[in-house]
C-alpha cells in the first residue's frame, strides 16, 4: 500500500481520462493520494468535485503557488481570506503547495515572500500543514518558516526536494518531512540520490507531481498517482530495504503528518 503524497488530480491534463487513472492507481497499491489545488484558480478547484467523485480516498491542499504570487501584492487581507475559505472542507487537510521559486522568479522576491509568509501564518492558525515548493530558495524559505515557528506550530513537507545534503540537513533541523519525487531515478541525479539515501527513515515521503516529472522508465510521459510505485521501488532498492519494508514506513510517516490519507485500520 503506497500513498501519493503530491499530485495535480484536478489539472486539465486528467480531464478526460480520470476514472483510468484512478484506476490504475489502486491497481498499483497506491490507495489515497494529496490533491493540490492552486487555491486561486477556480476552474481547478472546481474539478475538485470530480476528483472527490472518482477517488473518495482522495484528500485536498490548496494554496496558492509562487508562480501565481504577483496577483496578490498588495492583497494579502484577501489572500488569507481565500486561504481560509479554500480550507474549510473536512477534506482539505493542508495548506499548499506554497514557497518561493527564485528559478523561475515570476514575481518579485519580496512579494513571494510575502504571499508565501500570509500562507503559512494562516495554516499554522488553523494548525494544518505546509505543502512547500522551493527552488533555489531555501535560505530564505527556511527563514520564513521559522519566524512562523517551523518544529512547534508550523509542521509540513518539503515537497520534490532537489537541494543538497546539507539542505535536506537544514529541513530536517526544522521538523520538516523530505518528499522524493521521479527526478531521484533519473540518471543525472546521483547527488540527489545522496540525499535520498541520507534522510532518516523517519522524516521520508515520495511522491509523483503528477501530471509532471514522470520517473524512469516512463520519463517523458504524462505522470500519474500509479508511478509513485517506480519510485518506491527505486528508493527501496537504493536505501537496502524491501519495497514492502519502505512502504510501512512511508506509510507511518504520512499517517504522523496527513493522517486522513491513511485508512485508520492501517495506521
Ligand atoms: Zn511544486
Ligand atoms: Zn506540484
Amino acid at each position: 500500500m503506497l500513498i501519493d503524497t503530491h499530485c495535480h488530480l484536478a489539472d486539465t491534463a486528467f480531464a478526460r481520462d480520470l476514472d483510468a487513472v484512478v484506476g490504475r492507481a489502486r491497481d498499483a497499491g497506491v490507495t489515497s493520494a494529496l490533491c493540490i489545488l492552486s487555491a486561486d484558480e477556480s476552474d481547478e478547484v472546481a474539478r475538485a468535485a470530480t476528483v472527490r467523485a472518482a477517488w473518495p480516498e482522495v484528500r485536498f491542499a490548496a494554496g496558492v503557488h509562487p508562480h501565481r504570487a504577483a496577483h496578490w501584492n498588495g492583497r494579502l487581507d484577501e489572500l488569507t481570506a481565500l486561504i481560509a475559505d479554500r480550507t474549510t472542507g473536512d477534506d482539505v487537510i493542508a495548506v499548499g503547495e506554497i514557497g518561493l521559486d527564485y528559478y523561475y522568479d515570476f514575481a518579485p522576491k519580496d512579494v513571494q515572500q510575502q504571499v508565501f509568509a500570509a500562507q503559512v501564518e494562516l495554516a499554522a492558525s488553523r494548525s494544518l500543514p505546509v505543502v512547500i515548493h522551493a527552488r533555489e530558495s531555501l535560505d530564505d524559505t527556511l527563514a520564513i518558516l521559522r519566524a512562523a515557528g517551523a518544529g512547534d506550530r508550523v509542521r509540513g513537507v518539503m515537497h520534490c526536494f532537489t537541494g543538497t545534503l546539507d539542505e535536506a540537513r537544514r529541513a530536517l533541523d526544522i521538523g520538516f518531512y523530505v518528499s522524493m519525487s521521479g527526478i531521484v531515478t533519473f540518471p543525472k541525479s546521483a547527488a540527489l540520490r545522496e540525499v535520498a539515501a541520507f534522510v532518516p527513515p523517519d522524516r521520508l515521503v515520495i511522491e509523483t507531481d503528477a501530471p509532471f516529472l514522470a520517473p524512469v522508465p516512463n520519463r517523458g510521459k504524462r505522470n500519474e498517482p500509479a508511478w509513485v510505485a517506480h519510485t518506491a521501488a527505486f528508493l527501496a532498492e537504493l536505501r537496502g530495504t524491501t519495497t514492502g519494508e519502505l512502504a510501512a514506513t512511508l506509510r507511518r510517516n504520512v499517517a504522523a503528518l496527513l493522517p486522513a490519507l491513511v485508512p485508520a485500520g492501517v495506521r
